[in-house]
């Protein structure tokens, strides 16, 4: 079982306890569509533990992120995204984290901009 947190939407969404269109999930990592997309493709990434940000992380959770950037990469495959592709998290108010549970973006289908706002 997962480690969840109370209140915690994306626990929830990995719980199945909220809708989601879930993309891909393996045992420890769950890929869902944003439901406010930025990009033709707009996909996030998830631990199923909770785990607030990547600022978290640490010598235990090396196979967990190294599943979740292969994950990224299958799913960037599987939507024709040969262009390029952007995998992005956020960490705290600055950058505009908005849900306290670690997410990677993965955006692809137009071109972006560097830097980013
Ligand atoms: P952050 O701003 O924390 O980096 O990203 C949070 C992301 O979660 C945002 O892009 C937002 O659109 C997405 N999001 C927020 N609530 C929900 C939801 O209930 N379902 C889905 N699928 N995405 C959500
Ligand atoms: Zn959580």
């Amino acid at each position: 079982m997962a480690e969840q947190a109370s209140n915690c939407l994306f626990c929830k969404i990995a719980a199945r306890e909220v809708d989601a269109k879930i993309v891909h999930e393996s045992d420890n990592v769950v890929a869902f569509r944003d439901v406010n997309p930025q990009a033709p493709t707009h996909i996030l990434l998830i631990p199923k533990d909770h785990i607030e940000s990547v600022a978290a992380i640490g010598p235990s959770q090396a196979k967990l992120l190294a599943e979740i950037m292969a994950s990224a990469t299958h799913l960037a495959k599987a939507e024709g995204l040969e262009g390029g592709w952007r995998l992005v998290t956020n960490v705290g108010p600055d950058a505009g984290q908005s849900v306290q549970h670690l997410h990677f973006h993965l955006l692809g289908g137009r071109k972006f901009r560097w830097p980013p706002g």
